[in-house]
C-alpha cells in the first residue's frame, strides 16, 4: 500500500520491509522516522487477568503491532471463557497464539491458595 509521509510528502509503501523493520506511525516515511529519532508511536498494550486462586493474575504485555495484539486479546478471551458464564472457564476451542511476538511488561502473581489448599 503506497501513502505519502506527513513529514517530507514522499511516497513509500507502507507494507515493504524497510517500513516494518523501522516502525513508526502509518503516515511516516522510514527515513523521516529515522530523522526523527525513531519508532515514536505508542507501544500496544494490552492488559488481561485470569481468575486463579483467591486473587486474579494480571499481566501487562507489550506486543510489537496491533494486529498481533488483537489476535492475542481474541484469544485470551476465547480460552478464558469471557462472557461464557461460570459454569465453565474454557471455550468451546483453545486458539493458538504461538508466534506472536510480545514482552511481558509486568506481571503480578495472584496467591494460587484455594478453598484451604497449600
Ligand atoms: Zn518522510
Amino acid at each position: 500500500m503506497i501513502k505519502n509521509c506527513k513529514h517530507c510528502e514522499n511516497e513509500f509503501d507502507l507494507h515493504s520491509r524497510r517500513k516494518k523493520l523501522v516502525g513508526g506511525y502509518i503516515n511516516e516515511c522510514p527515513d523521516c522516522v529515522e530523522e526523527n529519532g525513531g519508532d515514536q508511536s505508542p507501544p500496544k498494550y494490552l492488559g488481561v487477568t485470569a481468575g486463579n486462586g483467591k486473587m486474579s493474575d494480571v499481566t501487562i504485555l507489550k506486543f510489537e503491532d496491533q494486529a498481533s495484539r488483537n489476535t492475542f486479546q481474541k484469544a485470551w478471551r476465547n480460552n478464558a471463557g469471557q462472557n461464557l458464564g461460570k459454569e465453565c472457564q474454557i471455550g468451546k476451542h483453545t486458539s493458538m497464539t504461538s508466534g506472536l511476538k510480545f514482552k511481558i511488561v509486568s506481571e503480578n502473581r495472584g496467591n494460587d491458595n484455594h478453598k484451604g489448599k497449600l
